[in-house]
């Protein structure tokens, strides 16, 4: 591969996508904000143009779910518009478009995972813009992959995992919901797999002719956010963390109780099976990275 294009290069995702693209072409053109701005629609079309890359991997996104609801136009000018914009210049250039989605598409109805094929039918503006994003590529005709992933966290930035460590050591008690079931998915597994999909697709061509479409990227295995709270939890303080909410004071409460302007998903289950049949890969289940991304917190404030 000569070219890879990275847009949103700063995110959770696009940051672990800068270590595991690397390997795989000779340039790999890494673009934030500053460089890429998703929602410069025409500097975009230019940025693209002017690279000519032989992928394009948009880690970018609009992803603040609950502003979104009052920003539809700032939403959709990123998560729908510019990705319409990509997905042109990849049909253009011949090239492949690789594209992040969200379990946010679905309703969240039911109780077992939602195929790729599942009806779709968004809660919110980010899940329905995001949809938006998805479409336009299909509709453009370029060769793709869109991975659908849920609950992202990452070592570097805020996540929720973080966000209950520090919440345990500041509070005797929390209350985390329990009535939503998804998959704790990590920002460094999706780039892992992202790279070996694209190494795939460079070197098999019955793959590479075959495998355009859309999966499901989520660690395997579910849990709630309650359950999700508790484990990282007893998993800290088997570290030798001192917290005050022990796993026993983390309190179940139902979506209702903690009310914001985004309405989110209860089945957040996502089916990843073809996936891993289509490219010959593992989705280890949610607590080996949630694990690995502890244990790291905690050397990091050891050193
Ligand atoms: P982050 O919010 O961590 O990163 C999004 C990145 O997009 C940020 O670096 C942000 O830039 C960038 N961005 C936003 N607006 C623009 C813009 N106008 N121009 C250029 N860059 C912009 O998201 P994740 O890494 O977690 O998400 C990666 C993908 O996964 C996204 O497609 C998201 O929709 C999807 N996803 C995420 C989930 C989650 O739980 N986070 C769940 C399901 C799907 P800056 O740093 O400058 O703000």
């Amino acid at each position: 591969m000569n070219k890879i294009l990275l847009l949103g290069a700063n995110g959770q995702v696009g940051w672990e996508l800068q270590r595991a693209l690397a390997p795989l072409a000779k340039d790999l053109v890494i673009c934030d904000r500053r460089r890429g701005d998703l929602s410069n629609l025409q500097g975009l079309a230019e940025l693209v143009a002017q690279e000519r890359p032989d992928v394009i991997v948009n880690a970018g996104a609009y992803t603040a779910v609950d502003k979104a609801e009052s920003d539809i136009d700032g939403a959709r000018r990123v998560n729908a518009e510019a990705v319409a914009v990509l997905a042109r210049a990849a049909h253009e250039l011949d090239a492949w478009l690789v594209h992040y989605s969200t379990d946010y598409v679905f309703d969240g109805s039911g109780a077992s995972p939602f195929e790729e094929d599942a009806p779709t039918a968004p809660l919110g503006v980010y899940g329905q813009t995001k949809l938006e994003g998805e479409q336009a590529i299909r509709e453009s005709g370029c060769q793709h992959l869109i991975f659908r992933t849920s609950w992202v966290y990452a070592n570097r930035g805020s996540n929720f995992a973080k966000t209950m460590l520090r919440l345990a050591k500041e509070r005797d008690e929390l209350r985390v919901i329990a009535d939503q079931i998804g998959s704790p998915t990590s920002a460094e597994l999706i780039a892992d797999i992202t790279a070996l999909a694209l190494h795939c697709l460079a070197n098999d061509a019955d793959l590479s002719s075959n495998a355009s479409g859309t999966y499901h990227l989520v660690a395997s295995g579910e849990t709630s956010w309650h359950r999700y709270a508790k484990f990282v939890i007893a998993e800290a303080m088997n570290l030798g963390n001192e917290l005050r909410a022990t796993p026993e004071r983390i309190i179940p409460i139902a979506t209702h109780e903690y009310p914001l302007p985004a309405k989110r998903p209860a089945n957040s289950r996502l089916a990843n099976r073809k996936l891993q049949d289509t490219f010959g890969v593992v989705l280890p289940p949610w607590e080996y990275h949630v694990r690995r991304m502890i244990q790291e917190q905690f050397d990091q404030r050891a050193v």
